[in-house]
């Protein structure tokens, strides 16, 4: 489904993906990387990758366009399948389109290029925005590039494996950045061995769609078109764990943010949070078991709770400040809020709120 459209109609629209300034100079570099026949993208390919080739003069660019992504799924392998058929020459495909099965369903992947080098290996170019300074690029944003060069890779494999004899995908792929701050392009190779191992072993142990389904209760439907009052009783019937890392993952995160910490959740203040209080799942729960009203004595994570109510009161004693742990429910609450607001996920963040 559409997760941004739905989170619109639920009333908590997405923030998620580029700011329409950096899709503009994005498309604008990219456009730049790949003019006269890709010339400048294969010189990198052939400078990085493959430099015992002959290098790229006349490659051949095959026009990939096709209806829908089952078509241009189906011209890329056809495309793929004919520059095998031609050794010794440089093909470049132009936003190729592969399909990947994910946990039971097609999904369609577009990488910025694929290309044949002249032994008939085949190569994902990723081209981004983010700067290369002196060579090197931030380290997060290249991560999360190999992550994404590393599905298609598996993606093609999955193509590679239906040809006789099948070509080889170099696991090296080539990631295209501005050099500095111009806008002339630089290139790095990157190796995503260890990212594609990761990727086929999640998508291995994927639940299957079907499973998923089956779960849902009769009849429920997510369609963004539905009144917004059924629509979010179609998306409550759906457990969902949010945690502030869903800010950066999901378009839904407003929404989940929003229920979680209106059910007192103690997620909202982070993974490490909720792994630290183990089984007690709302703030309520948290303020109760450290009063002793709640919670096996012997469970660490209550202990720990009443041994720090115990030394806040007798801190509190010391200073003669009269606020009692009861008081404070709505002051972790806010903290709780805060936390969430700023994706904050340690204890020590909360701890203003709590006083
Ligand atoms: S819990 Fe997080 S990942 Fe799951 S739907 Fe909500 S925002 Fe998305």
């Amino acid at each position: 489904m559409d997760k941004a459209a739905l989170a619109s109609a639920l009333g908590s629209p997405s923030a998620f993906g580029q700011s329409q300034f950096a899709l503009v100079r994005g498309n604008a570099f990219e456009a730049r990387v790949k003019a006269d026949g890709g010339a400048e993208l294969l010189r990198l390919v052939h400078e990085k990758l493959d430099r015992g080739a002959e290098p790229p003069a006349d490659a051949r660019v095959p026009d990939l366009s096709a209806t829908g992504p089952e078509g241009r799924t189906a011209r890329t392998a056809l495309a793929l399948r004919e520059a095998a058929g031609a050794p010794g020459t440089w093909t470049l495909l132009d936003h190729p389109m592969l399909a990947l099965d994910v946990a039971g369903s097609p999904a369609f992947l577009e990488p910025d290029a694929v290309v044949v080098h002249p032994d008939g290996s085949w190569t994902v170019v990723e081209i981004k925005s983010f700067p290369m300074l002196d060579g090197s690029a931030d380290a997060a944003k290249v991560g999360a590039a190999a992550r994404q060069a590393a599905v298609y890779v598996l993606a093609l494999e999955r193509v590679a494996a239906r040809l006789d004899p099948a070509p080889r995908v170099r696991h090296r792929v080539l990631l295209v950045c501005p050099k500095d701050f111009s806008n002339l392009p630089t290139a790095s190779a990157v190796d995503v061995r260890k990212q594609r191992a990761v990727t086929d072993r999640q998508l291995a142990r994927l639940t299957r769609v079907e499973d998923i389904a089956d779960a849902l209760p009769e009849g429920v439907c997510f369609s963004p078109g539905l009144p917004a009052e059924e629509l979010t009783a179609a998306v409550e019937a759906v457990p969902a764990t949010y945690a502030p890392e869903c800010l950066s993952a999901c378009e839904l995160a407003f929404h989940c943010r929003a229920r979680s910490l209106a059910d007192g959740a103690v997620t909202s203040l982070g993974r490490p949070v909720r792994a630290e209080l183990g089984g007690l799942s709302t703030v309520e729960d948290v303020l109760a078991a450290a009063r002793g009203e709640y919670g096996d004595p012997d469970d660490p994570a209550v202990a720990a709770l009443r041994r720090a109510a115990r030394l806040r009161t007798e801190a509190m004693a010391t200073t003669g400040a009269g606020t009692t742990l009861a008081g404070t429910a709505e002051g972790a609450r806010t903290g709780a809020a805060e936390g969430a607001r700023t994706g904050a996920t340690g204890v020590s963040e909360v701890r203003p709120g709590c006083r």
